[in-house]
């Protein structure tokens, strides 16, 4: 396809006009401000649109859609133990691919093209992203509270069987990665039996990492001073690549660790800021040099799977914070909803509008009464475009997302399964 004097932001998140963007197969062949001679097939009217690479969601539990809005208002502890726990043990593959379905329908419709995502009967997941064309870095949930070894646990087989089938899958666009749920929901020989699995195979490692201030300091009555990031390096897990979730308490030392390991930290506002775990300290983290990437968390906890929603949110809180207006660039947080979300998921070739990466890409329509007077794009982006003034949605070159049709998947039918599997398992509860 050839996107035709349209609006960019380009590999920096500079902002130009009039551009040419040209896509071949799966990846991006052409940029330039004059019309290429090369053919690159259908060519797209690029007037009063913009072109950006897409969002990578860093951190995500997509089959969580199914409990949207059915927790509300609650503590942690009783948002959890009342009411998703017991409807997470009704789930079944089938449920969980038809949460992961609707995940992947709010993604695509806002500007997603890649999800990290942790959660349960892996195969519904890997099935809903294979099916629909979305990329996806994917892990079962790893939780274990008696003496097993890791590899003597039900999730290290499905995790095998997982890597086997999914691992590389449509050119690399499913990954399978290691998840270490958390240290709370850990030993440490399950942990580091995990990260060995990881070692092994040169997987990612996802895990939560002190998302609140309690979980942090019973890590460190539990392990005798030691904070999780501290637990999990005294395990090996650092030795792998490691996307940490939330990571809203960790101490100078922790960064540290997560600076010196190559580790990611996947920020998730919206989700700290409705279960009150506190606030990522996020501006320290950047000026350390920290991969510092953006996530959703599941629907559950966020309500929806929107990463417009974390990037506007990502740059105002921390100038509200700090009361200083200058922290969180919208490059930054643009940065932080892209390549590094890319980086964090061992995707070199994504992330970024530039020749020979992959062609990941979202266009906005700049006609939307809030996009107008258009300004600086990447300001505009951050603090006034919606959800819904995207347009398009491609991945790896393939469109699965145009002017509010979906070519993958089939709406309605999503919409009534996902409907159909909340409706019975919260029958069951009653
Ligand atoms: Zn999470």
């Amino acid at each position: 396809m050839l996107f035709c004097n349209i609006a960019v932001l380009d590999e920096n998140l500079e902002y130009k006009t009039n551009m040419f963007v040209g896509t071949r197969g799966a990846y991006i062949e052409y940029i330039g401000a004059q019309k290429p001679q090369e053919d690159f097939g259908e060519e797209y009217m690029g007037e009063g649109k913009l072109l950006v690479t897409a969002f990578f969601n860093a951190h995500c539990h997509s089959s969580m859609t199914l409990l949207r809005g059915y927790a509300e208002n609650l503590p942690l502890a009783d948002w959890l133990n009342k009411k998703i726990f017991p409807f997470e043990a009704k789930l079944t593959e089938n449920d969980v691919f038809n949460g992961a379905m609707l995940g992947i329908a709010e993604m695509l419709r806002t500007g997603t093209a890649s999800f990290t995502d942790m959660y349960m009967f892996g195969e519904g997941v890997c099935a809903a992203a294979a099916e629909t064309g979305m990329k996806c870095n994917y892990s079962s949930s790893m939780v274990c509270f008696d003496s097993s070894a890791y590899t003597d646990l039900p999730v290290c087989n499905e995790t095998r069987l997982l890597y086997e089938k999914y691992h590389g899958f449509d050119d690399g666009r499913l990954l399978t990665d290691v998840c270490i749920h958390a240290e709370y929901t850990s030993t440490p020989a399950a942990a580091s039996g995990a990260a060995e699995f990881a070692r092994e195979r040169g997987l990612n490692i996802h895990l939560h990492l002190s998302e609140t201030k309690a979980e942090h300091e019973q890590c460190r009555q539990r392990h005798s001073g030691m904070t999780p990031a501290e637990y999990f390096d005294s395990l090996g897990v650092f030795e792998n690549r490691v996307t940490a979730a939330h990571s809203v308490w960790i101490t100078d030392s922790d960064a540290e660790i997560i600076k010196r390991a190559g580790a990611s930290i996947a920020s998730c506002p919206s989700s700290n800021l409705k279960l009150g775990s506190g606030f990522f300290r996020a501006p320290y983290m950047l000026d350390k040099g920290v991969n510092v990437a953006l996530g959703t968390d599941g629907a559950a906890s966020s309500n929806n799977l929107n990463m417009l929603k974390e990037i506007y949110l990502f740059a105002l809180i921390h100038k509200g914070n700090t009361l200083d207006a200058s922290v969180i660039s919208p490059r930054q947080a643009l940065y932080a909803a892209t390549k590094a979300g890319a980086v964090s998921q061992g995707r070199s070739d994504c992330g970024a509008l530039k020749v020979d990466n992959r062609a990941d890409l979202t266009v906005f329509d700049l006609t939307a009464p809030n996009m107008c007077p258009m300004a600086d794009g990447a300001d505009m982006l951050v603090y006034s475009a919606q959800g819904d003034d995207v347009i398009m949605t491609m991945v790896d070159g393939r469109v699965l997302y145009r002017d509010g049709e979906y070519l993958t998947l089939d709406i309605e039918k999503v919409r009534f399964n996902a409907q159909k599997s909340r409706e019975r398992i919260a029958g069951e509860l009653v």
